[in-house]
């Protein structure tokens, strides 16, 4: 297959992780016949540096004429002072809202061999595999929001919205997954108490029963969800749920495996390009010292194939090579625990050396 990938590095590690995940592409490619084109745009604030803007016209216009889109990561302190008038991290906002991207992947999967990092004894966390939808584009983050009266008065407040057609699509875009996963959706909200949720829970229940019967679906209220994370994490294969809930189970779970350095997401719409990238930052304190670890966007390199391209065995391929990169026991510093450990560029080329 031909396609057309536009690489966004960005800034502080950016630029030397996405190079690694190019070379893996590159290898995929090689492997299995394929014919990826790379272009590198500008985004965030090296972009500002260049251009004065973080997300400058050219870079949109590539971005929706792509296929899929890598990124690095954005901003820095170089960019940090509150008065500027621009900052990398709205370049960020602005291509997702170019490109329409609602829903929020984030995999939640832990290595075997990493599972010493883990905060979570080993019979609790081994063998966690979770994927999280999180709706991205509606909810309370969007709601209409004020303020009135004043004093011990004064008022504050956001009102949380979800239309019908906004959870058709994400509850579909979750349960397409689990048909490739292990067949099972949990749907997260808070019937109880909010009203958006019991239209959520409705919708939800509806979509599946008449489009996806053969998936096994559950609902689980968003306190239980947190409580179940830490003592059974392993009892979930595809969670969906609202922007609200969503930002802060993923930002839970995230601390399951122990360590940033290894977690991928997503960002996809309706169709047209899906947005991949590392779930750290820049981490402007290891910048250009090969101590970054390029696994994180590697792994979004196997989500870019395997969600925008449809080439799951090519994804497969990547994660079974960084499996056996970590089985050989190469490590970078961040999940090193003292020992001997390697470099960005070696640990890059260590799983294009075990990619077959
Ligand atoms: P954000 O940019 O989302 O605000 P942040 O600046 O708080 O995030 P990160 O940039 O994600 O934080 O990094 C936090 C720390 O974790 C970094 O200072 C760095 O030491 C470490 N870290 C993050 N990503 C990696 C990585 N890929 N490899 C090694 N260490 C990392
Ligand atoms: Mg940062």
């Amino acid at each position: 297959m031909k396609a057309n990938l536009v690489l966004l590095p960005g800034d502080g590690i950016g630029p030397e992780i996405v190079s690694e995940a190019q070379r893996v592409l590159e290898k995929v490619a090689e492997l299995f016949g394929h014919e990826f084109s790379f272009s590198s745009q500008l985004i965030g604030g090296i972009s500002i540096d260049k251009t004065g803007d973080p997300l400058p016209q050219e870079t949109i216009d590539a971005c929706k004429a792509s296929d899929a889109i890598l990124l690095g990561a954005v901003g820095g302190p170089k960019w940090d002072d509150p008065s500027a008038k621009t900052r990398p991290e709205a370049g960020l906002l602005k291509i997702r809202k170019e490109l329409g991207l609602f829903a929020n992947l984030r995999p939640i999967r832990l290595f075997d061999q990493l599972v010493d990092s883990s905060p979570l004894k080993r019979d609790i966390i081994e063998g966690t595999d979770i994927l999280f939808f999180r709706e991205l584009t509606g909810g309370i983050y969007f709601g209409e929001s004020g303020r009135s009266g004043s004093g011990q008065d004064e008022t504050a407040f956001q009102s949380m919205a979800y239309s019908v057609r906004e959870v058709e699509r994400i509850v579909r875009m979750a349960a397409k997954a689990a048909q490739q996963r292990d067949n099972r959706l949990t749907s997260v909200d808070k019937a109880n108490v909010l009203e958006p949720s019991r239209l959520w829970r409705q919708t939800a229940a509806r979509v599946m029963a008449e489009e996806f019967p053969d998936v096994q679906y559950d609902v689980v209220l968003v306190d239980a969800m947190a409580m179940h994370l830490i003592n059974r994490p392993r009892d979930f294969d595809v969670v969906v749920t609202g922007n609200l809930f969503g930002d802060i189970l993923t930002d839970e779970a995230s601390m399951l495996p122990g360590s940033l350095g290894m977690l991928p997401s997503a960002s996809l719409g309706s169709d047209g390009p899906g947005l991949y990238e590392p779930i750290h930052g820049s981490a402007p304190d290891i910048a250009g010292q090969e101590l970054a670890n390029p696994l994180a966007t590697i792994l979004a390199a196997a989500m870019l194939l395997r969600h925008s391209l449809s080439l799951l065995d090519e994804a497969t391929a990547i994660e079974n090579a960084v499996a056996a990169v970590l089985a050989d026991g190469l490590r970078t510093k961040d999940i090193a625990r003292g020992g001997k450990h390697i470099g960005t560029k070696e640990m890059g080329a260590a799983v294009v050396e075990r990619l077959q």
